[in-house]
């Protein structure tokens, strides 16, 4: 098989790690929704469970100059799950993770569709 330079696809051959990574973009997305409307209500209070440290990696991605060698916790792989689904959602092929998104965000409740049984993330380090 040809050598794929998307680090998720050998991740994803378990079917275990794909509702984690899925769960992972869930999280990002929500994180990022969130840190947007706190520009707006810095006094804003959320509850999702991760959002507070996954608001800190991606404020960290935005700066960070260090791509693929950094040793970061989360950065290079939530970067690449980033990457991944900025790639992935103009795309109308099934795909195992993103469509878990782009459903939700479709169904315009994001925030309520995320499960209160949540496991931890998978922040796995590739
Ligand atoms: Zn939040
Ligand atoms: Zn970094
Ligand atoms: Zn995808």
């Amino acid at each position: 098989m040809a050598a794929c330079n998307d680090p998720l696809s050998q991740v994803l051959t378990n079917p275990e790690n794909v509702k984690r990574v899925q769960q992972q973009l869930v999280l990002l997305a929500h994180a990022e929704m969130c840190r947007r409307k706190r520009g707006s209500y810095p006094n804003m209070k959320c509850c999702t469970p991760y959002c507070p440290l996954l608001i800190e990696v991606l404020t960290h991605l935005n700066s960070c100059m260090v791509g693929t060698s950094c040793s970061t916790p989360h950065c290079y792989s939530s970067r690449s799950i980033i990457t991944h689904y900025q790639r992935c959602k103009n795309r109308t092929v099934h795909c195992p993770v993103c469509d878990t998104l782009k459903t939700l965000q479709n169904s315009e409740s994001s925030e309520r569709s995320i499960p209160e049984d949540l496991f931890e993330p998978y922040f796995f380090a590739f």
